[in-house]
């Protein structure tokens, strides 16, 4: 229970600029009393001094488009406060289930939702959890081709600088390349005469 708003803590909202519309409906309550009790005349001639109209809290529910509605709370004028924290469309004007019938069967309403909504909380972690694992596999698998590709150049590249490099052509040489020609052969299953590469 946040700490009712007498005429300081008013004050002190005014000065920070806080829109008191914005306050929980039992705050902005407390704020339109003390506004009241500050601005109204003393009752007199018998008329009890009641909240102005336009001071009374706007309604908690929200409308289909996700904004708050813009109607009144329910007032009960004998008691000259708010029924409820909804305006009269809103449930406001309810009194609640009564019969245990009825009771029973919100108590059910309830249930069914808060189950309703575990549910689907549950099913969204499971599906986020899921879309991480497919992320991280298809990752994994880019980052292997990638390192198999630049192994394959790699190797290739090696046999090409053992061609072309300028020690005279010998049995050597030959030898040297043929080593290198085998290994690049066997293990990617190219054939580096015809110059054919597979991946591509
Ligand atoms: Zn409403």
């Amino acid at each position: 229970m946040p700490p009712k708003i007498g005429p300081k803590r008013m004050q002190r909202l005014i000065d920070e600029g806080v829109d008191p519309r914005t306050l929980p409906t039992e705050q902005q309550l407390d704020f339109a009393r003390t506004m009241a009790r500050i601005l109204l005349p003393p009752a007199s001639e018998g008329r009890p001094r009641r909240l102005p109209r336009h001071l009374r809290p706007r309604c908690m529910a929200r409308r289909r488009d996700g904004r708050r509605c813009q109607a009144k709370v329910a007032w009960d004028t004998a008691q000259d406060r708010a029924r409820n924290t909804t305006c009269r469309v809103h449930g406001g004007l309810s009194t609640g289930p009564r019969t245990p019938e009825g009771r029973r069967r919100i108590a059910e309403s309830n249930r069914r939702r808060a189950q309703a909504r575990r549910q689907a909380q549950a099913q969204a972690a499971e599906h986020a959890s899921a879309q991480a694992q497919a992320l991280a596999q298809a990752q994994a698998q880019a980052a292997a081709r990638a390192e198999a590709l630049a192994a394959y150049q790699a190797a290739v590249a090696k046999y090409e600088a053992l061609r072309q490099h300028p020690m005279p052509d010998s049995r050597f040489k030959a030898a040297l390349m043929e080593v290198q020609k085998r290994e690049v052969e066997r293990r990617y299953q190219v054939c580096l005469d015809c110059g054919v590469d597979p991946r591509a």
